[in-house]
Formats: C-alpha cells, sequence, structure tokens
C-alpha cells in the first residue's frame, strides 16, 4: 500500500502551495510530468511513438469545484484528442471525473464525459476512465454503466484493493467492459481497500487472471514484475496473442522495460500527464516509492 503520509500530503492545499510556489528543480516534475502546455505532451507522446509505445493522455487537475473550471478540464481533454488525432496513432485520454464535476453535480460530470466520449468517437482516440478516492467510487461505476451503451469502447480502471473491485468487475462482465486494471493509489479505510501490499498484489493477479479469460483487451497498468510475469504466463497458457491484451505504465517510471516489453511485442501505453496542477499527482508517485521522496526534498531545499 503507498505511504500514508504522503497521501495524506497529496491533499494539503497549504502543503501544494508551498511546493508549488518553491523553485523546486524542474528535474523531479520533469521526470513524472511532460510538461506544462499541450506541445511539450506531444513531444512526449511522440518520442514514446518512435519506440513502439502508445500514449493515454492526462491534462493534470483533479477536485474541480466549480462549473467553470469542470467545462475548461472538458475543454482541455477535447483539445488534446484533436492534437492526437492530428500526430499520435493509437492513442487515448485517461478522464478524471472529479476534474469533470463529479463531486459537484454527477449530472455534470456525465454530461461533460458524454462530450468527450463523442469527440473521441469522432476522431478515433480512445478515452479511459481513471477511478480516483472511494468517495466518489460509485457514482463513477454508474456513470461508466450509463454510458456504455452509446460508447462501448470506453475503458475504465479498477482498483484491486478496493473491496468492491470483484463485484465491480462481475457487474460489467455482459457489457464487455474494456477494464485498466490497478493496484490502487489512494487512501482508504481498511474496510474501503485491502492495506496489506501482498494481499493487494496477490488480488491482482487473482483479478487480472480473471480479466484475460472474461474480458475484451484488459489493460494491466503496473510496473510490479510479479505481475507483469505472471499475466505474460496466464495469457500464453489461455493461448491468447500478445496483442490481447496490454500493459500500461506511468510516465517516467520504469522506462526500460516499457521498451522491453514493446520490444517483445506487448502492446505497452504509458500514461503521460501535462500541465500545471502536478502536485497531488506528483504526491501520490511520492507515495507508491518513498525513496523518490528523499531526490524531491532535496530538490526543495537547494532550490528554495
Ligand atoms: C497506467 C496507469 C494508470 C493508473 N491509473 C490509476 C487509477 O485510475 N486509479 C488509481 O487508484 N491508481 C492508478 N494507478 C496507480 C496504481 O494504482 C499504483 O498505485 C501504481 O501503479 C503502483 O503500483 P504497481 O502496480 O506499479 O506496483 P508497486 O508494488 O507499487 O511497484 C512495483 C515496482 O514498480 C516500481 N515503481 C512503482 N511505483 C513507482 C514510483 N512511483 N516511482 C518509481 N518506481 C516505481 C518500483 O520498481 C516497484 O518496486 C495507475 C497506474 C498506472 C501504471
Amino acid at each position: 500500500m503507498p505511504n500514508k503520509l504522503l497521501l495524506a500530503a497529496a491533499d494539503s492545499k497549504k502543503l501544494e502551495q508551498f511546493a508549488t510556489n518553491n523553485k523546486m528543480s524542474r528535474a523531479i516534475v520533469d521526470r513524472y510530468v511532460a510538461g506544462k502546455v499541450l506541445n511539450d505532451a506531444r513531444q512526449a507522446a511522440e518520442g514514446l511513438a518512435s519506440k513502439g509505445i502508445d500514449t493515454c493522455l492526462n491534462p493534470l487537475g483533479e477536485s474541480v469545484s466549480n462549473i467553470n473550471d469542470c467545462a475548461r478540464a472538458t475543454q482541455d481533454y477535447i483539445d488534446g484528442i484533436n492534437m492526437l488525432q492530428q500526430h499520435i496513432p493509437n492513442a487515448s485520454v485517461s478522464v478524471k471525473p472529479s476534474q469533470l464535476g463529479m463531486t459537484v453535480n454527477p449530472q455534470l460530470c456525465t454530461d461533460n464525459l458524454r462530450k468527450i466520449l463523442e469527440a473521441g468517437k469522432e476522431h478515433d482516440v480512445g478515452v479511459e476512465v481513471d477511478m480516483e478516492h472511494s468517495s466518489i467510487h460509485d457514482q463513477t461505476v454508474a456513470m461508466v454503466h450509463e454510458l456504455l451503451a452509446d460508447f462501448p469502447e470506453t475503458r475504465m480502471a479498477v482498483q484491486s484493493y478496493s473491496r468492491a473491485a470483484a463485484d465491480v468487475l462481475h457487474s460489467f462482465q455482459d457489457k464487455g467492459l474494456r477494464i485498466r486494471l490497478v493496484k490502487g493509489a489512494f487512501e482508504e479505510d481498511v474496510d474501503t481497500a485491502i492495506q496489506n501490499p501482498k494481499d493487494v498484489t496477490s488480488q491482482y493477479n487473482y483479478q487480472a487472471a480473471w480479466a484475460l479469460r472474461n474480458l475484451p483487451e484488459p489493460a494491466f497498468g503496473t510496473h510490479d514484475d510479479r505481475c507483469i510475469d505472471f499475466i505474460k504466463a496466464q495469457a500464453a497458457q489461455f493461448g491468447l496473442a500478445k496483442t490481447d491484451f496490454e500493459f500500461q505504465m506511468l510516465y517516467g517510471i520504469r522506462p526500460e522495460l516499457q521498451e522491453q516489453l514493446a520490444q517483445q511485442g506487448h502492446r505497452v501505453r504509458v500514461y503521460l500527464p501535462y500541465g500545471d496542477q502536478w502536485y497531488p499527482y506528483l504526491m501520490r508517485r511520492m507515495a507508491e516509492r518513498p525513496a523518490n521522496l528523499l531526490v524531491f526534498l532535496r530538490s526543495l531545499i537547494t532550490r528554495s
């Protein structure tokens, strides 16, 4: 499980202000974030494409609380779709429901997501839905159930640490949802999410094997060798081709492994965040690997 203290820091507006206002080293931000503007993300996506790696674009931002900001975020996604259609083959965008207004009004969020799905369909760019904190989990699942009839290619993240994950997977089995299976990155209590990392990994592998057998083109969002090797072995045992599923990883994490998998003929997609609002995203990455925090803190001290 991610480090709880760091996950709490991810939600702290005071710390966010401090970190953002200090002249911190761009190096640590740049490792995980493709740049400030869409054109930066385009260049990073072109670099990935040259290595046979697909892109899943994410304009950073979350927990938006007013309607104008939700509309702006929706437009950012549509701009991203237009850019990808022109320049990057086989790309997708990944959407955070809290950015589209899920905490303001679930219907507003559904309407905004529908606009993004329509743009994706028109321009042949995939649309994926992130799964965020459990406080909006059920609304997110309900929204995807509702939209799937019109947009069957939609992909949704499922968090293996969630005690609701098995029910969520089964609820979509008949509809043939495309999933992105992840371990889960938010601070949750023990009633909501499995806390022990070994148990989360076992759960992840169990659900990965189930998804390979029961759902179309599952994606596996993980950097964990234990999961990747297990998925490869299971897929071979089930007689699946390497192109029947895909591995997804985060920009800047284990890039050599991303290339290696692509060279082996696997489909690999990299989640590519860009924009100014990097703080909560970056803190979740720190929480997953507290060793990164030392580099981060050192950069704050030396630059501030
Ligand atoms: C494409 C993608 C999309 C995601 N979408 C969501 C989502 O919608 N909702 C959600 O809750 N979570 C999401 N996540 C995050 C996910 O839940 C995990 O928190 C994250 O992937 C770390 O788990 P892991 O499976 O890589 O395994 P871990 O056991 O955490 O890590 C395995 C190994 O990967 C490397 N590694 C992992 N994290 C880091 C890091 N930050 N820095 C450097 N090395 C690292 C290390 O070598 C580590 O030993 C996503 C992850 C990916 C890859």
